[in-house]
């Protein structure tokens, strides 16, 4: 048995097959480092037609799929004394890296994919917890899914040709990642930044944490008020204030960078 074990209820097992072509799951999947196990919820559906879906009590729009076929399927798989289910829904909470890297010690992660206009109200109580991936609406739980099972394999041991690239990128800190270059030099007359060329890896840090600064107030501002400032930290300010002193706090450091 592999080390992380992704089990998914699904009516369209087919759209995983997507999973095998994205490089480092694809890795992964080949390492045994994590397994995929699809549970076609059709397969669970009741009588000759497999139903799985039905009209929604009340009247109203589209089809709602049906409790039996999700709780049996739900219950059909072997679960690991670390395992949560995850319910994939539109009013759950909105995933955050954090919640990939809480999930990656567990060593089973049972996802239940929605379709149509949802489900029954009543498989709610299956979840550990409802996820959405995002205030919009897609057509079913699967790239949701399949959005979970990348996040949360590329943080697995063993699964990212370097590690180190975790260490910097955005929202692991809640600051978003500073500006990356590769070669050529000069491309379209757009040059690369000189501290980068300099060897100085105190400038070069430097630099780059000023650039994750600027970008952050610059582009989302509300991931700023999560940064962790040792001396501005209190239980008891208001949050309101804490983040006004924040910002204040990064407007004045961004002034004491050098000028590269
Ligand atoms: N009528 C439902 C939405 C149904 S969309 C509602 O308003 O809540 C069909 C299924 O797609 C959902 O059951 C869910 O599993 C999945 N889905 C759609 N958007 C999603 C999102 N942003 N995050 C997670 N799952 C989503």
């Amino acid at each position: 048995m592999s080390s992380f074990n992704f089990d998914v209820i699904t009516l369209f097992p087919k759209a995983f097959e997507l999973i095998n072509n994205l490089g480092v799951i694809t890795r992964a999947l080949d390492k045994n480092l994590i397994d995929v196990n699809l549970h076609d919820l059709r397969e669970y559906g009741e009588g000759s037609y497999r139903q799985v879906d039905d009209k929604p009590y009340g009247g109203g729009a589209g089809m709602v799929l049906k409790p039996e076929p999700i709780y049996k399927a739900h219950e059909s798989i072997r679960k690991s004394s670390k395992s949560k289910t995850l319910l994939m829904t539109p009013q759950g909470k909105v995933l955050k890296q954090k919640d990939l890297v809480r999930w990656s010690t567990l060593d089973q992660i049972i996802i239940i994919c929605g379709q149509y206009e949802g489900f029954d109200e009543r498989i709610r109580c299956l979840a550990d917890e409802e996820i959405s991936i995002g205030d919009y609406v897609l057509s079913g739980g699967e790239i949701p899914a399949i959005s979970i099972i990348n996040g949360l394999t590329r943080l697995l041991p063993g699964t990212l040709g370097d590690p180190d690239s975790l260490v910097d990128e955005s929202h692991n800190s809640s600051l978003l990642e500073y500006p990356q270059y590769t070669r050529p030099l000069i491309f379209k007359e757009m040059e690369v930044p000189n501290i980068l060329l300099s060897g100085n890896h105190e400038q070069i840090r430097l630099w780059r944490e000023r650039k994750m600064l600027e970008r952050t107030l610059d582009r989302r501002k509300d991931l700023i008020s999560k940064v962790q400032l040792k001396n501005l930290q209190s239980q008891e300010t208001d949050q309101k204030v804490l983040n006004h002193l924040i910002l204040l706090e990064i407007k004045n450091k961004l002034e004491n960078y050098p000028d590269w």
